[in-house]
């Protein structure tokens, strides 16, 4: 009978779904001990200014090593921190830590960090900010805080009222994946941005073997330009694509043609070669770092 059958079905679902909100919760818990327990970790991105080559500054990207599990990629856990909540108290961990690490470069080097939608409805983003730049004596412009188009959408009265006390305290606003959301463009002109991310998919086609993905490739690298932003391409991971965004004017490249992300010993060493490499330009003497 159709009963039966029903309950049949139920019984066929149950161990899988069960499984799934037993592995969901073993995870919540986990990363609420994971942040006491000092598991999560940022390494750094550097950003190369298309035009001098130079590092200009870089991205914290959150890491979590997990003592069974290994390192966890953030596309496995932010999700869920951000159903939970746990993202607040764990995107306050990245924004003070970042800003600590920042604290210990030149001032010429942003720092950028990424933001979850769900950090704006705290009403202590916007403290929590100004006090981990007040803490590592960093001035508000040498932070760039990342934002997506779906991040903005979704609640859009609030994401807006905190994106612009901050920029009004000079903190830069980065859109980041641009390409990869559904926005219109009268949307996107009435958000503060100071630059535009370009998503990485389009930054692996400008190479590419199809001629249609490279042109469209080429047109939202120049949109982006146009909209008379600064830009970052993400993802480069070839001199030609390079190439190509520096010929469409792209202001800055990120991805693993320059490095992948590391850790902030590795930082520290980029850091010093930097230097060296600056007063050998200015021809003066420094100590061995
Ligand atoms: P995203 O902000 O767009 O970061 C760029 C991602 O691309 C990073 O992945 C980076 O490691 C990777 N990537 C960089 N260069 C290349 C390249 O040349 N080729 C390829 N294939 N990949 C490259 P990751 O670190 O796994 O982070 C994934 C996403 O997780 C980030 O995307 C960001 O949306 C989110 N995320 C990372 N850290 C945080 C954080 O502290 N807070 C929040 N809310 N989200 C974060
Ligand atoms: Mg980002
Ligand atoms: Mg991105
Ligand atoms: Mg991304």
């Amino acid at each position: 009978s159709a009963k039966s059958g029903g309950r049949g079905l139920f019984r066929f679902f149950e161990p899988q779904l069960d499984h799934q909100l037993h592995a969901r919760r073993n995870l919540e818990r986990d990363m609420r001990s994971a942040l006491m327990n000092g598991e999560f970790a940022l390494h750094y991105q550097p950003f190369i200014d298309v035009a001098s080559g130079e590092t200009s500054g870089f991205e914290a990207l959150l890491r979590w090593n997990h003592p069974q599990r290994g390192m966890v990629p953030p596309a496995k856990f932010i999700p869920l921190a951000e159903e939970t909540g746990l993202i607040v108290p764990l995107g306050e961990w990245v924004l003070r830590t970042a800003c600590a690490e920042a604290a210990n470069w030149p001032d010429d080097l942003k720092i950028a960090i990424n933001l979850s939608p769900a950090q704006f409805r705290s009403p202590e983003l916007v403290p929590v900010i100004v006090r981990a730049l007040a803490a590592g004596g960093i001035a508000p412009q040498r932070l760039e805080l990342e934002v997506t188009e779906t991040a903005i959408m979704h609640d859009s009265a609030t994401v807006f009222a905190a994106l612009g006390r901050l920029h009004d305290l000079g903190v830069r606003i980065a859109l980041d994946d641009f390409g990869t959301g559904y926005s219109s463009l009268s949307f996107l002109q009435r958000f503060p941005f100071d630059k535009v991310k370009i998503d990485r998919s389009f930054v692996h086609e400008l190479s590419g073997p199809a001629e249609e993905a490279r042109r469209i490739a080429r047109a939202v690298v120049r949109f982006a330009v146009s909209l008379g932003k600064t830009t970052t391409a993400e993802g480069v991971e070839t001199g030609e694509q390079l190439d190509i965004l520096r010929a469409e004017a792209c202001v800055e490249a990120q991805g693993f043609h320059f490095s992948p992300p590391v850790d902030s010993a590795k930082v520290a060493q980029m850091i010093r070669r930097r230097a060296r490499a600056g007063a050998r330009r200015t021809g003066r003497r420094v100590l061995a770092g």
